[in-house]
């Protein structure tokens, strides 16, 4: 069925809820049929039972005396009910005692009727009784003295019955209606209970996909097999975060030191350029370079080399304010981006780490304690951040300088 697999998931719901109740609906209401129209059937047998009952209790003498004239007198009444269509007594040889047509019964309708009843199947003279498809007859044995002296045939039409049956057939009509109406609603109802959860759990999906951000969570008391969709689906975001932020860490820390590395520190420059052009504020940078690093390496080993590094990245972390950034940017090289700080401020931090570098005793792993000195050169400024490595330059131009005027200083371009 491709019309009803590209239905959504909602409609499908409802569709298929709607089609079993309906049948449901239907079934009941054929069967609800049937069983009027057999009590109907019943009923109007019974009442012509009655009637013919009546008539026979008053036929006897009639009947005993073969009078024709009472007989037809007896029959006479039956105008009062305009569905009793014919009727006919006859003596138990056969004789015709008396007959009824009702006004406006046709002689060939009539006569059809006579040969019908003639021809009941049974013995004559036998209680019998028969529906037909537009009329009902029966056939009453009269009896006297444990004698049967004739019989009489009653027939009605069916009139009645369909009408009752057309009847009940309208109402059962507008009650399917107003059944398979308030059904439908409340299939819309059901379903909402099982494509609700779906639809959420979708449209997060496709938020998440154009959004690529990972931080949304479904809340959710449910404790069905929504309610662990739900919490599994969470638990699944809250993964790819977890996963996302060590990608990002590791993509942006030197393994070493933990700070940002080189290409990290070149995008914070890039921003932190286009955040002090914005507001018009400068931004300082400092270069550093370990002085005779490799005297220490020469002398030490790398090991110790490596220890010195990360104890200067300490230093550097305790000097900075929690919105400056500080880098591995090479071999022994740091980098210091501060962010909106004028010449004062730049300055100002990095005499405070050369002195912190130069006061700080690096103990060794065998317990020797070096002391280290550090060059670094400085700029302050702003520029486009599509020329803001030439602040780094001009750093590193500052470095050079500190380097040739004898190391452990601070100057600046
Ligand atoms: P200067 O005062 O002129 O800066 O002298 P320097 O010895 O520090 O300069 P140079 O550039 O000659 O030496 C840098 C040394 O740093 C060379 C290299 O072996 C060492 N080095 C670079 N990266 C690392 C590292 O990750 N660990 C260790 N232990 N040594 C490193
Ligand atoms: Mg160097
Ligand atoms: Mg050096």
């Amino acid at each position: 069925m491709p019309l009803f697999d590209q239905l959504s998931i909602r409609y499908k719901l409802v569709v298929l809820l709607g089609l079993s109740l309906g049948l449901g609906l239907c079934v009941s209401a054929l069967v609800a049929l049937y069983s009027t129209w057999a009590a109907e059937r019943q009923s109007s047998l019974r009442a012509l039972h009655q009637i013919a009952a009546i008539i026979s209790e008053n036929m006897r003498a009639a009947l005993a005396f073969q009078d024709a004239q009472s007989a037809a007198n007896m029959l006479a009444p039956l105008h009062t009910n305009p569905h009793i269509r014919y009727a006919v007594v006859e003596s138990e040889n056969g004789q015709l005692l008396g007959q009824y047509q009702a006004p406006g019964t046709t002689e060939p309708a009539a006569l059809a009727w006579r040969a019908q009843i003639d021809q009941r199947p049974g013995r004559p003279g036998e209680l019998h009784e028969a529906m037909e498809r537009s009329y009902h007859y029966v056939i009453y044995p009269i009896d006297f003295d444990g004698k049967r002296i004739g019989t009489l045939a009653l027939l009605a039409d069916n009139d009645a019955m369909y009408a009752k049956m057309r009847q009940f057939f309208v109402l059962q009509g507008v009650a399917s209606a107003l059944i398979l109406a308030s059904l439908l609603l409340l299939s819309w109802r059901l379903q909402l209970i099982f494509t609700r959860p779906i639809l959420q759990l979708l449209a997060l999906m496709r938020r998440i996909g154009r959004s690529k951000d990972y931080t949304p969570v479904l809340a959710t008391q449910r404790t069905d097999e929504f309610g662990e969709l739900y919490r599994g689906f969470n638990a699944m975001l809250q993964e790819i975060r977890l996963r996302d932020e060590q990608l990002s860490r590791l993509a942006t820390t030197d393994t070493l030191t933990g700070l940002a590395n080189r290409g990290h520190a070149l995008a914070t420059l890039q921003a932190m350029a286009t955040r002090a052009q914005r507001k018009r504020e400068p931004m300082g940078v400092i270069l550093l370079d370990v002085d005779h690093f490799k005297r220490i390496n020469d002398s030490w080993g790398h090991a110790a080399g490596d220890l010195v590094l990360q104890d200067m990245a300490r230093i550097l972390q305790a000097n900075i304010r929690s919105y400056d950034l500080a880098a591995r940017f090479g071999g022994e090289e740091f980098l210091v981006l501060c962010d909106g700080a004028d010449l004062a401020i730049t300055t100002d931090m990095a005499e405070r780490i050369r002195a912190s570098v130069a006061s700080h005793s690096f103990r060794l792993a065998g317990g020797q304690v070096l002391h280290v000195t550090v060059s670094l050169g400085l700029h302050v400024g702003s520029t486009a951040p599509e020329t803001a490595l030439a602040l780094i330059e001009a750093a590193d131009q500052a470095l050079y300088r500190a380097k040739q005027a004898g190391r452990d200083r601070v100057e600046s371009t």
